[in-house]
C-alpha cells in the first residue's frame, strides 16, 4: 500500500502531465483492484484444494454487508457510470455466516456485473426472507449470457469465450469459489440470464440448517 501511496502523492509520476497522470493512476487503481481479488480468489482455491476453508460463522447483519460491498465497488462502478442500487427492506434477520466469505461472494458477483455491463448500465442487489432463509440477487443490465452456457459458469476456470464483444480479464474463479462457499453454508447459488437483456444472480443462506448447527455445537 505504501508504494502506491508514493505513487498516487505524485512522486513517482512528477514527470508525467496532469491528464497523463491522472490517466495513470486511474489505470493503476483498476489493475491493483482486478489483482487484489484474483488473489483473493487464488487463495480461497488453495485453501479449498487442501480443505481448509473453515467458516467463521457468527450473526450476520445484510445490511451492514451490503454498505460496504457498495462503499467497495462504487468507484469502479462510477467510473463507468454504473449505479449499484440496493433494494433491501429494513429489520432483516440476522444469519449465522462467515462475513469475509459472503462478502467474497457479493463482491465477485458485482465486480463481474460491472465488467459486463455497458456503460450507464445498473446493477441491483436485493435481500429478502423466504422459506427460512435470506435470498439475495445481485441483477444487472448488462450483456447477459447464452442459455445453454448457464450451467456451465459455476465450474472451475471456466471462463466463457471472449471473443466478439466479450472481453473478461478473469480467469474463471469467481462463480467457481462463490458456488463453494455458499454450499459450505448449506446455501444454493444459481443464474437466470437472457441474452441481451441481463442475468440475475441469486444465493440463499439459511437461518438454521444442519450445516450451522453442527458448527455451533462444536
Ligand atoms: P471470470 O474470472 O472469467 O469472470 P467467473 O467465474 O466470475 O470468471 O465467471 C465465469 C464466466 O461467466 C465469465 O467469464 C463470464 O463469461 C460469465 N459471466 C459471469 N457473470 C456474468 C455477468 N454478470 N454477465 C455476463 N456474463 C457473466
Amino acid at each position: 500500500k505504501e508504494g502506491i501511496s508514493l505513487i498516487c502523492d505524485g512522486i513517482i509520476t512528477e514527470k508525467l502531465k496532469d491528464g497523463e497522470r491522472a490517466n495513470f493512476l486511474e489505470a493503476l487503481r483498476h489493475e491493483v483492484d482486478r489483482l487484489s481479488r484474483l488473489i483473493q480468489n487464488l487463495a480461497g482455491l488453495a485453501k479449498m484444494d487442501l480443505g481448509k476453508t473453515d467458516l467463521i460463522r457468527k450473526s450476520m447483519n445484510i445490511e451492514v454487508l451490503l454498505n460496504d460491498v457498495v462503499e467497495l465497488m462504487s468507484k469502479l462502478a462510477n467510473k463507468r457510470r454504473i449505479s449499484i442500487i440496493k433494494d433491501v427492506p429494513s429489520g432483516l434477520p440476522e444469519v449465522p455466516a462467515d462475513y469475509d466469505k459472503v462478502m467474497q461472494v457479493i463482491v465477485n458477483l458485482v465486480s463481474n456485473a460491472i465488467k459486463f455491463s455497458h456503460q450507464d448500465g445498473r446493477i441491483i442487489i436485493k435481500a429478502w426472507m423466504e422459506e427460512g432463509s435470506l435470498k439475495i440477487c445481485v441483477e444487472d443490465n448488462a450483456m447477459g449470457i447464452p442459455r445453454e452456457e448457464l450451467p456451465r459458469i459455476f465450474n472451475k476456470l471456466y471462463s466463457l469465450d471472449t471473443s466478439s464483444n466479450r472481453s473478461s480479464d478473469g480467469i474463471g474463479l469467481g462463480l467457481y469459489i462463490a458456488r463453494a462457499i455458499i454450499d459450505s453454508h448449506g446455501g444454493k447459488i444459481w443464474a437466470e440470464s437472457e441474452m441481451g437483456k441481463g442475468s440475475r444472480f441469486f444465493f440463499t443462506l439459511p437461518q438454521k440448517s444442519e450445516l450451522c448447527k453442527a458448527s455451533n455445537e462444536k
